[in-house]
């Protein structure tokens, strides 16, 4: 009885509880609402989402809801990562350029599927803690910026894709330039009421198609002044 007691105990003491809450989050948050692509889902199951957020928010990291990660900002709920994802239809080679930092959870599930990814985040401490944190986890094809995301990274311009994760008034101009022709752009546009809009660039210029209703905490710097 004693023997059975301590392996199980043993057993235990062997699992790691976030490996089975993140398989978890990931079939009841992302495939249950309809993502199919085995990359993105793949991406989701690999990152450790509790080394993105506060200590005291660890052992809540894989609930489905968007967490504070300090200076007012927020983590994204790890659907809505999933989904930005998804919509920019990643392949695996490409060059992405993310808007928006904060923990570096986001440009660490892109960077599991893309080649290269740039990430900007306007806050300096987040900037700083974001690329310490992703280079400790061995992310070395993210390189972080700290600056103001409305100019894009033009240095490394076109990008295959654009994931911006604060929400301008409007669509950065900036933004669409530095996009590949037959490249895709996801992001939040609004104010109070945001929309996530799929950005298409073409030949002739870009095609919009909003995909739902969503809340993302506000694009500061340049896209307030207009
Ligand atoms: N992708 C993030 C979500 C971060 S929330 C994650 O996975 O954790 C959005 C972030 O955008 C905040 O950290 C905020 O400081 C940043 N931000 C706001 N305006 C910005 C701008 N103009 N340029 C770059 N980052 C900006």
């Amino acid at each position: 009885m004693i023997n059975i007691l301590t392996f199980f105990l043993l057993m235990l003491a062997g699992t790691d509880n976030y490996a089975i809450s993140r398989e978890r989050m990931v079939e009841e948050q992302i495939v249950k609402r309809g993502i199919t692509d085995e990359k993105v889902l793949d991406a989701m199951r690999r990152v450790p989402r509790e080394e993105f957020v506060p200590d005291k928010y660890k052992p809540h990291a894989y609930i489905d809801s968007p967490l504070p990660i300090g200076y007012e900002q927020t983590i994204s709920q790890p659907f809505i990562v999933a989904l930005m994802t998804d919509l920019v239809d990643l392949e695996g080679g490409e060059r992405v350029l993310e808007i928006g930092t904060g923990s570096g959870y986001g440009a660490a599930v892109l960077a599991e599927i893309a080649e290269e990814v740039y990430t900007i985040e306007i806050l300096k401490p987040l900037a700083d803690s974001s690329r310490e944190r992703l280079a400790k986890l061995g992310y070395d094809n993210i390189k972080v910026l700290c600056g103001d995301g409305f100019f894009g990274w033009e240095e490394h311009a076109p990008y295959d894709a654009i994931v911006v994760t604060c929400a301008p008034g409007y669509i950065p101009q900036p933004l669409v330039d530095q996009l590949k022709v037959g490249g895709k752009m996801v992001i939040p546009v609004g104010e109070s009421f945001q929309e996530l809009v799929l950005v298409t660039k073409t030949e002739e210029g870009i095609k919009k198609e909003n995909i739902i209703p969503v809340r993302f905490v506000p694009m500061k710097g340049e896209v307030e002044k207009r």
